[in-house]
């Protein structure tokens, strides 16, 4: 059902919400686009200004390392400024209270822990891009350390001091294998729940876009929030094509 107001989406929303007795909330970029992170694929979106580099393109050149962290650090002002929004602060909310007992991400911001939800309940299905690890030893590196030894070698991409392996942000690119313990958290919390939140996602990645249909077709009422269509839609419980903060607020808890 597709909202045909913005007052009684919101009525819909809350009703759903009181009467659910596990939600599971996933998101996407839609919900941070007011926190000043642009989306992929918005009008104006990442997508259309740099097309993502592909794990086999990182891989494959020096070149592409030195361009994935030149364009990781052209970002360091609008993440470290970012702090979290309305709909990030009503789905903190909604943990806090003991509804949801996880959030499942697409996005690899951090914002979700800013809002007060604890490390170990953000299930992170793309990673997370405030820090970095080695793709060889696994070993971890902070942002400062990797960005004082690009900018002192001009501009070039460090390599692992232990194993000479690659380092990238612990971001899961396009091609990149999916983490296998995040997918078996997100389909635990997919399956328990009987109310799932889309927020703020396209739903045209895959396999994440496939939580959404999982919930539904184990009897979870769905609900998505987007402001452009996806192809769920049809399969949704209600629809409400309007703007996350402002749905979202009236879920804020003071
Ligand atoms: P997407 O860019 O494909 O879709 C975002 C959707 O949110 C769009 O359909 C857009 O219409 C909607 N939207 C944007 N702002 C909104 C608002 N204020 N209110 C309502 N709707 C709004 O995002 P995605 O599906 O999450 O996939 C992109 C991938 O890129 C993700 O998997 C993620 O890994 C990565 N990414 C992450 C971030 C981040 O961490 N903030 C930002 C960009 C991309
Ligand atoms: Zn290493």
């Amino acid at each position: 059902m597709i909202a045909q107001d913005l007052e009684s989406a919101i009525d819909e929303l809350v009703r759903l919400v009181e009467s659910a007795r596990v939600i599971a909330p996933f998101t996407g970029a839609g919900i941070s686009t007011e926190c000043g992170i642009p989306d992929f694929r918005s009008p104006g979106g990442l997508w259309t200004k740099n097309k993502p580099i592909a794990f086999e393109d990182f891989l494959a050149s020096r070149e592409m390392r030195d361009e994935a962290w030149r364009r990781r650090f052209a970002m360091d002002a609008q993440f470290s400024a970012a702090q979290p929004g309305r709909g990030h602060l009503a789905l903190a909310s909604l943990y806090r209270a003991g509804k949801a007992p996880a959030v499942i991400t697409q996005n690899i911001d951090n914002l979700h822990q800013s809002s007060g939800i604890a490390a170990e309940h953000v299930i992170e299905l793309h990673g997370n891009n405030s820090y970095a690890l080695c793709l060889d030893c696994g070993k971890r590196y902070e942002l400062d350390w990797v960005r004082e030894r690009f900018s002192e070698a001009g501009e070039r991409a460090p390599d692992c001091p232990h194993c000479r392996g690659y380092i990238k942000t612990a971001t899961i690119s396009f091609g990149q294998a999916m983490p296998e313990r995040e997918m078996r958290r997100a389909e635990q919390v997919t399956l328990d729940c009987d109310l799932f939140l889309a927020v703020g996602s396209s739903l045209v990645v895959w396999p994440a876009a496939g939580f959404p249909l999982m919930a539904k077709r184990n009897g979870a009422r769905l609900v998505i929030i987007n402001r452009e269509p996806t192809e769920f839609d049809e399969l949704a419980d209600l629809v409400v094509r309007d703007d996350i903060g402002t749905v979202l607020t009236p879920l804020i808890a003071h």
